[in-house]
């Protein structure tokens, strides 16, 4: 959806009479022939521009929040695709907006494997979850929050929040131009931005001048591109977010199988300086090609740089009983043993250990214990050994899945190169980024779009704070 928009388009065979302000569109308008030259974003003279490179989460919420504080500000959103194309097919096309459960900022936080310092602090007292469920209840939608804390709308379709944003911005004014794609920025010397847009289809070159630029291109490479152009660093992307593919063909027929809370821990070895451990604690899932589930993704996330540096391989670790002592463990197969020992060990276990019969079978076969041995002759050795699985069972890790519900890419934009509080530039005036562009991603719940909702409204604050303070400077003047 295009919003309609006066403006001025040149086209290159009237260039001659027109007094272009750099000579870098005579450069380009020789080396190509179908082109267009827009010299202003669409504002009145005298008036400021905001050009947001991305129309997704971040992109739109940061539109819509400056053009709210600053009407007069011509906000201009590029967008090389669809807007909010990700909105539409995240949480399994439900949209799990932001996480309800957590009222703490350094709670919240720890959801950030990249960021969980940084933003302790007032980037979520701005606008954290609760400003989010506000915001979208005030504009309509109507939010639940389930049980774990995920929030979506009622309607449990993610268009509602589509819908939502698209009005909000239709009705601010907010201008959208979709199939443009931002390809190189560069700063004029007025201190503004010359910014390139190309279509992928046509041959067809826009430059144009901003005033204020919002980089909220998620994690494309074109959006890192920019951002390097205007002298920012990149921290090198490495998805986040993903399963574990496991060396174990007898695992394929535990598929389907839940274990409502394990506590697993990844060894990664070959990965520079020391040996990282990373554990986690939570429901676990055992798919076709390994394990998915709550705990494994947390750990995909909070390794994810360690297991790509390893290659995705490495050994993970699974306690089954984690809320046993591994003596108790003991005892209990010791006193089943002595009760049960006459039945078969394949048919009944301590149901104190919550396993499911197939895991159990599972466990025997890798300890060699044939299907048909009777409790009374398996020896307390082997018993211990079998504790020993429970509690600390190693499994060979041999690469990464993909979670289809959500993934995201750990790296981007530094923080330490960014005003948290304003989501400015440190390095270029006027430049501002939000979401998933910087080096922030979450776990799974919400967490992901909380950054973008955030990072979104803080950069639209400031920027509309920033142009209305100037306006009334100079109307006091
Ligand atoms: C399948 C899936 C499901 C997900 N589900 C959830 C969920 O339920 N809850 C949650 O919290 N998170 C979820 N996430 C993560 C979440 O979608 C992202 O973290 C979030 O969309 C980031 O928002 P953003 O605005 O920063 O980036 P994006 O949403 O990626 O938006 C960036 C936009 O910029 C455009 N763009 C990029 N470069 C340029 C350029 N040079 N010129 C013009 N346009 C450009 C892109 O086309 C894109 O539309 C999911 C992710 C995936 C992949």
């Amino acid at each position: 959806m295009n919003f309609t928009f006066p403006r001025l388009v040149l086209r290159s065979e009237f260039l001659s009479k027109i007094s272009t302000p750099s000579t870098t569109y005579a450069y380009f308008l020789s080396k190509r022939n179908h082109c267009a030259v827009t010299l202003s974003l669409f504002q009145k003279s005298g008036e400021e521009n905001l050009l947001v490179v991305g129309g997704g989460a971040a992109g739109i919420y940061g539109a819509i929040r400056a053009k709210t504080l600053a009407p007069h500000l011509t906000v201009v959103v590029i967008e090389k695709a669809k807007p909010l194309s990700k909105v539409k097919i995240s949480g399994g096309g439900r949209c799990n907006v932001t996480n309800g459960h957590c009222v703490d900022n350094v709670i919240l936080a720890g959801n950030y494997p990249r960021g969980n310092k940084e933003l302790r602090g007032s980037f979520f007292s701005t606008h954290g979850p609760m400003d989010t469920m506000s915001w979208f209840s005030e504009h309509g939608v109507e939010l639940k929050t389930e049980l774990d804390g995920r929030v979506f709308p009622i309607s449990d379709t993610s268009s509602t929040i589509i819908d939502c944003l698209m009005s909000e911005a239709k009705k601010r004014g907010v201008v959208l131009q979709t199939g443009k794609t931002v390809t190189s920025v560069s700063t004029t010397t007025g201190g503004k931005f010359s910014v390139k847009l190309e279509k992928r289809t046509v041959d067809y070159v826009e430059y144009v001048e901003a005033d204020y630029l919002l980089i909220a291109s998620g994690s494309s490479e074109q959006g890192h591109k920019l951002a390097t152009q205007l002298g920012h660093s990149i921290v090198k992307p490495v998805p986040s977010l993903f399963t574990f593919k496991i060396d174990d063909f007898k695992l394929a027929e535990l598929s389907g199988i839940t274990f409502p809370k394990v506590k697993a821990k990844l060894k990664l070895e070959g990965v520079q300086k020391s040996i990282p451990e990373h554990t986690q604690v939570g429901p676990m899932l055992v798919t076709h090609w390994g394990f998915s589930g709550p705990a494994i993704l947390r750990l995909s996330a909070w390794g994810a740089r360690d297991l790509s540096e390893s290659e995705y391989k490495g050994s993970l670790l699974v306690d089954f009983v984690p809320d046993l002592h591994i003596e108790d463990v003991k005892s209990l197969l010791y006193q089943h043993k002595n009760k049960f020992a006459k039945q078969k060990v394949v048919n009944s276990f301590p149901p104190e250990l919550g396993l499911v019969k197939r895991f159990w079978k599972y466990i025997l076969e890798r300890e060699d214990l044939v299907e048909d041995i009777l409790w009374a002759s398996i020896s307390n050795n082997l018993l211990v050994s079998v504790a020993s699985h429970l509690k600390n069972c190693s499994f060979c890790v041999k690469g990464k899945g993909q979670f289809k519900d959500e993934f995201v890419t750990a790296g981007g934009v530094p923080l330490s190169e960014i005003f948290l509080n304003t989501m400015q530039s440190r390095i270029q005036s006027h430049l501002f980024f939000a979401g998933e562009v910087l080096n922030i991603d979450g776990v799974t719940g919400g967490f992901n779009f909380q950054n973008a909702w955030s990072g979104g409204y803080i950069a639209g604050t400031s920027i509309g704070n920033m142009v209305t303070s100037a306006n009334m400077k100079e109307e006091a003047a």
